[in-house]
């Protein structure tokens, strides 16, 4: 197989939200090394480009931290860079990661010029009480704006990310934000229940009983409220917490999903080839000084073993709605998934949590909120 996807982070925010586990810094604290940084991720590029045929990447995502903090001379340069190493012929869907607050006309006008083809905006919330509580870096009209101006630059893939589950969110509340995104317009969203993460202000506050969290059955709520209005609204659920207008599924996340092959490349980013996962360098000072030294940044590698390949991708195929297709995961694995599950294949069904056909085994309707029960039977 060859790599699909290229993944490349950026690891700088105007703030760090205080829910968030993600590998990104408030930019202050990396604010003389930022070109230094796009730099390393060059060399790493050009350091795996001479181990790893990079010829059938069809997906680009610059992800983060916030991607679009850097100034518009750098993301265009490095995009110039990008085009000197990577084969470009079979990439068709470039994305780039933005938050309000971060974003003008000029940026993204240049942004798209370049080839970027695909924005996804983290909105979160629109009511400015929770994006305050979030330590969001932007309130509610900044974020309206930001997704309206993305539009009027000519973004024609546009993906909203929204949290449902916060403290102190109701159904009502949170279906106003829905109201208000569909409103809008986007082409896509993205909708994930909230984690308390460790090691972020809010576990402890959640440790500390200072957190509001909302009951698990208004969270289900809020679930089956985000179905229904979506739904209403011409958006098709096509993964557990994704949803889209026809033909704007995430090709970059349908290459995980698939657990297909991908290249990650910036602090802490993860790549899965020819049969091993490896991560890099999570402190990005660290990952620095080690591209500084010609050395390529892994932290961890991992040998995957056909057994657990064949565990991720029943689980990660399975969050798509259309779920494993037999015939592909038979010519991969060289087993049927029905041989090698039989016995919780056939518990699930029975639960009505999987639905099993000649062609297909996916999540039922009574399954996909409760997809994490049925993934552990996979592990
Ligand atoms: S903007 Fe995103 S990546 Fe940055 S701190 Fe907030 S949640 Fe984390």
């Amino acid at each position: 197989m060859m790599i699909k996807a290229l993944y490349i982070h950026i690891p700088f925010c105007l703030a760090k939200c205080k829910y968030c586990d993600f590998n990104s810094y408030p930019l202050p604290v990396f604010k003389g090394r930022v070109d230094e940084y796009l730099g390393a991720l060059k060399k790493e590029l050009l350091m795996l480009s001479k181990e790893i045929p990079l010829g059938g990447i069809e997906t680009i995502y610059m992800g983060g931290g916030t991607p679009t903090i850097l100034d518009t001379g750098q993301l265009l340069n490095f995009m110039k860079c990008l085009k000197e190493i990577v084969d470009f012929s079979n990439v068709d869907e470039i994305t780039i990661e933005a938050n309000p607050g971060t974003i003008t006309q000029e940026k993204l006008l240049a942004l798209n010029n370049v080839g970027f083809n695909r924005i996804s905006i983290g909105v979160q919330s629109l009511d400015d009480n929770l994006l305050k509580h979030m330590g969001r870096a932007h309130n509610a009209e900044e974020a309206v704006a930001a997704v309206t101006l993305a539009r009027e630059t000519g973004w024609s893939n546009i993906n909203v990310d929204l949290i449902y589950g916060l403290p102190n969110q109701s159904n009502a509340i949170w279906m106003d934000t829905l109201k208000k995104v569909i409103d809008l317009g986007p082409d896509h969203i993205s909708a994930y229940g909230l984690k308390i993460e460790d090691n972020t202000p809010w576990s402890s506050d959640y440790y500390n009983n200072l957190l509001a969290l909302p009951e698990e059955d208004s969270v289900l709520e809020m679930y089956e409220t985000l179905q229904a209005i979506l739904g209403d609204n011409g958006y098709f659920q096509y993964e557990i917490s994704n949803y889209c207008k026809p033909k704007k599924a995430s090709k970059h996340n349908t290459v995980y999903w698939h657990n297909n092959y991908y290249l990650g490349i910036g602090s802490g980013a993860a790549s899965f080839y020819n049969n091993q996962r490896f991560y890099n360098i999570k402190n990005t000072g660290q990952y620095l000084d080690c591209l500084s030294q010609g050395l390529r940044p892994i932290g961890e590698l991992l040998e995957l073993a056909q057994e657990e390949q064949i565990s991720e991708t029943m689980f990660m195929n399975l969050r798509l709605l259309s779920g494993i297709k037999i015939v592909d995961f038979k010519k991969r694995f060289g087993i049927s998934p029905i041989d090698k599950y039989y016995n919780e294949i056939k518990k699930l069904s029975e639960m009505e949590l999987l639905d099993v056909n000649e062609d297909t085994i996916k999540l039922t309707h009574k399954g996909i909120p409760l997809a994490n029960l049925v993934f552990m039977e996979f592990v």
